[in-house]
Formats: C-alpha cells, structure tokens, sequence
C-alpha cells in the first residue's frame, strides 16, 4: 500500500508550509487526486487519519478528496482528449500516441489553516 508513504510526504509538506508561512493548525486539507494517478482516494483517507495522529499541526484534520479526470494529448489526432484510465487507446482514433495531460497525479489544492 503506497498510500501511506504519499500521505507521510502530504504531513511532511504540511509541517514545511506550517513552518514558512507560521500557522499552527491544519484544520482542512483538499487534495486532488488525479483518475490517472494509481493513488485509491479511499486509502489515502484511512492512512491519512493514521498519519496525522502523530503530528501537532495536523492531528484532527479533515481530508477532501477532490479527483481530477484524466486527460490525454493525442499526438494523431493533435487534440486533447479525456482518458479512463492508463494504458487506454485514444478514444477518437484509437491510437496509442498519448501523452497525459492531467489527472496524472497528487497534490494539495487548498488549505484551510489556523
Ligand atoms: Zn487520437
């Protein structure tokens, strides 16, 4: 489960912020998680109850998942198009000449602090 080390590295990035921009409450986190990104939205919520337990500035947090469709750039077709998943054909040509566009990954949208 690579959930836990991603969510270890979502506090770690919390403590940083926490320390640079001087709050000390992470009261909110809103993460977007991309369709395309192999992250489950449902284990990211447990680890993330898990993780934040043992740190100061987000114990008791509240994780929003935000998903993120995935989008592909169809080198044939020269033109965006959405993708379901990796490993996909473009839906328009069927070709396999894509490049992912978005919904590829993970990060921190938004934060509501104290
Ligand atoms: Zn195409």
């Amino acid at each position: 489960m690579h959930e836990m080390s991603l969510t270890e590295g979502v506090v770690r990035i919390l403590e940083e912020q926490a320390a640079t921009h001087g709050f000390t409450k992470v009261k909110t986190v809103w993460l977007e998680i991309g369709e395309l990104s192999q992250v489950d939205p449902e284990s990211m919520i447990f680890c993330f109850d898990a993780v934040t337990r043992g740190s100061d500035i987000a114990a008791g947090a509240k994780l929003e998942i935000v998903s993120v469709p995935g989008q592909a750039y169809c080198l044939d077709c020269a033109d965006s198009v959405a993708l379901a998943k990796r490993g996909d054909a473009c839906p328009k040509c069927g070709g396999w000449a894509l490049q992912v566009t978005a919904g590829g990954d993970m990060r921190i949208k938004e934060l509501e602090v104290e």
